[in-house]
Parts: structure tokens; C-alpha cells; sequence
């Protein structure tokens, strides 16, 4: 069987991959229009967030039989065209939970002091020390979105540092002694910090918008390590320009990578280059699965 490594993935993957003789091309930097030139040549791909598998991709893999996704979302493939051409679609859930709910928690902290603004003001050689009085996280409601995975896992670290947590699902989930599920507008008029932990789907697109946003506290404060798209950009610059929205930690874009930069125009945004699933152990723990996932795939197929 014949691999396509397209995204990063960690080197002893690639080698227990190609011990278990299956060949394995490694590029991780390759283009859309290189992809669509040698993709023909693969019985199965492996990708991340960055390579996108839409219609065109999946008619020129002739010979295309499993994609393997490297994390949790599925959104950068085009899933219902690729199961209607027999391409099995297999992803690693749970290795990146540790990670991303870790990185949701260093943003609210950093939503609450201003960690990043004070570095950039003592690097331009300023001292500015009344300008930088933050909130404390404890006895404050964090409102999640999506009682998932890594849901429960930011409801559980915000809980233990004394947040009062609530939690919305779209489906029905098991309650817990870390938070309370409540109804979304309950959710929405009592948090002061929202965290996000939704995939992106037609549903969800733009779902925290200006009506959802007037609905919630004046001075909420928003974390985003989910879906880009989940944000309706131009919505939330509007909500910190006027002062609706306190601040606002975003991994994730609706267009990566990031091209318009106007939200970093605004001093109350910090953010990073979705980066929610890379840390050391999420990746090894990411590549072992995708090594198992192939490799058992490999032997099945046989
Ligand atoms: P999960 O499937 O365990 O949980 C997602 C939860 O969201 C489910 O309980 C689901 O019922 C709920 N949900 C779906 N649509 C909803 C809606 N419209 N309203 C309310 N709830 C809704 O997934 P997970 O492992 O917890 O991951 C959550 C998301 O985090 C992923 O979908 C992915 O997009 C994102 N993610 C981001 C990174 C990153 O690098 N920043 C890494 C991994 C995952």
C-alpha cells in the first residue's frame, strides 16, 4: 500500500509505517496543485489541518482507498464525497484533548492579565504599570460550548482553579460534578468568559454572530481554540470596538492562514497560528495513532 504523508506527523510514525512494509512518501510542505498532479499514485493519504481533500483532490485519487486525519475535525475533507467513492475516512479523537484544553486555560489567563500586552509594552521599553490591572478567573462563569472531549477537560482545569462552569451541547450529555448544563441563552447571560469546543459544520458556521453576541454579559470575554468559521470575524471586531466583547484568544481562523489581520489591529486580541494540538506529546500520541490506524487498515485490506 502506497502512502501519501501530506501534514507533519512525527518521524517514528513514518518508520513503524514503513516497517510494517507499507511506502510511504513523506511532503509535508506540498501544494494543492502538486497534490492533484501525484495523488493518482496513492491508495491512502495521511493529512492535518493545513491539506485540504475537496472534490477535485478526491477525482484525481484514482486509486485512493483511506484518508487518515492527524487530530479531531474533519472539516478540511470533503467527508460525504469521499465516502460516496468508497475512501474511508479514519481520525485520532482523543490525542489532542491535553493539548488544546491546556492552551483554552493559558488564554483565559491570559484574557484575564494582560500577559501578552504588558511583554510587547516592557519591549518597547515602557513601564506601564497602571495600564495593565486584570480580572481574577476565580468565582468568575465560564460558559463552554460543546461538552465534547476537550469540553469537559477545560470544564474540568477552569473548575479546580474556581470558576463556576456552564456547560451547552447540541446533544444530550451526561452532567458532571465540575459544571451544569444549562439552555444556551442561560449559558450566554451569565458568562463572563465563553470557551468554544465545537466542529465546524453547516450549523455551527457563524453561529457566534452579532445577535449572539448581544445576548451575552457587556465584557465577556472569548476564547476560540475550535473552528474559525465557528466566528463571524467581522462580528467580533465590532463587538471589542464597542466594548461588548473585553477581549478575545483566537487559534483558529476562518481562513488560514490568516490573510486579514484587522482583529490584530485591536490591542484586546491575542492568538496564535492554531497551534491547539502541537505540543510534543499530542503529536507523538497523534502519530502513533495514525501508524496504528494504517497499519491495521494495511493488514484488513489484505
Ligand atoms: P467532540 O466530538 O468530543 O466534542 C464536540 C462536542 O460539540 C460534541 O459533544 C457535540 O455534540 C457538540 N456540538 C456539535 N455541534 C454543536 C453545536 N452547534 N452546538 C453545541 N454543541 C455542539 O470533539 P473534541 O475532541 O472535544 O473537539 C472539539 C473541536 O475542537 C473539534 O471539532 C475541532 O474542531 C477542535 N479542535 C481544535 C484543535 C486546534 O488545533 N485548535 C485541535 C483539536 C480539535
Amino acid at each position: 500500500m502506497k502512502v501519501l504523508v501530506c501534514d507533519s506527523i512525527s518521524p517514528r510514525a513514518v518508520e513503524r509505517m514503513r516497517q510494517a512494509c507499507l511506502e510511504v512518501d513523506v511532503n509535508d510542505k506540498i501544494t494543492p496543485e502538486e497534490l492533484l498532479q501525484v495523488i493518482g499514485g496513492y491508495d491512502g493519504m495521511v493529512v492535518r489541518s493545513r491539506t485540504k481533500v475537496r472534490k477535485p483532490v478526491l477525482d484525481a485519487a484514482k486509486n485512493l482507498k483511506v484518508i487518515v486525519r492527524g487530530g479531531v475535525g474533519v472539516d478540511n475533507i470533503d467527508v460525504d464525497y469521499a465516502q460516496a467513492k468508497g475512501v474511508k475516512i479514519l481520525n485520532t479523537p482523543g490525542a489532542s484533548t491535553h493539548a488544546v484544553a491546556e492552551l483554552t486555560i493559558g488564554y483565559l489567563f491570559a484574557m484575564a492579565r494582560p500577559i501578552v500586552q504588558s511583554t510587547i509594552s516592557l519591549r518597547e521599553g515602557l513601564w506601564e504599570k497602571s495600564k495593565f490591572e486584570g480580572v481574577e478567573l476565580a468565582g468568575k462563569v465560564l460558559g463552554v460550548i460543546g461538552m465534547g472531549r476537550i469540553g469537559n477537560a477545560v470544564a474540568q482545569r477552569a473548575a479546580a482553579l474556581g470558576m463556576l462552569v456552564l456547560g451547552y451541547d447540541s446533544r444530550t450529555v451526561g452532567t458532571a460534578p465540575y459544571m451544569h448544563m444549562v439552555e444556551l441563552d442561560e449559558l450566554l447571560a451569565k458568562s463572563d468568559f465563553l470557551s468554544l469546543h465545537i466542529p465546524l459544520t453547516e450549523s455551527s458556521h457563524h453561529m457566534i454572530n452579532a445577535e449572539f453576541i448581544a445576548k451575552m454579559k457587556k465584557g465577556v470575554r472569548i476564547v476560540d481554540c475550535a473552528r474559525g468559521g465557528v466566528i463571524d470575524e467581522d462580528a467580533l471586531y465590532d463587538a471589542i470596538t464597542s466594548g461588548q466583547v473585553a477581549a478575545a484568544a483566537l487559534d483558529v481562523f476562518e481562513n488560514e492562514p490568516l490573510s486579514d489581520r484587522k482583529l490584530f489591529e485591536l490591542p484586546q486580541v491575542i492568538g496564535s497560528p492554531h497551534i491547539g494540538a502541537a505540543t510534543k506529546e499530542a503529536t507523538a500520541r497523534i502519530g502513533d495513532e495514525v501508524a496504528d490506524l494504517l497499519i491495521a487498515f494495511n493488514k484488513e485490506a489484505c
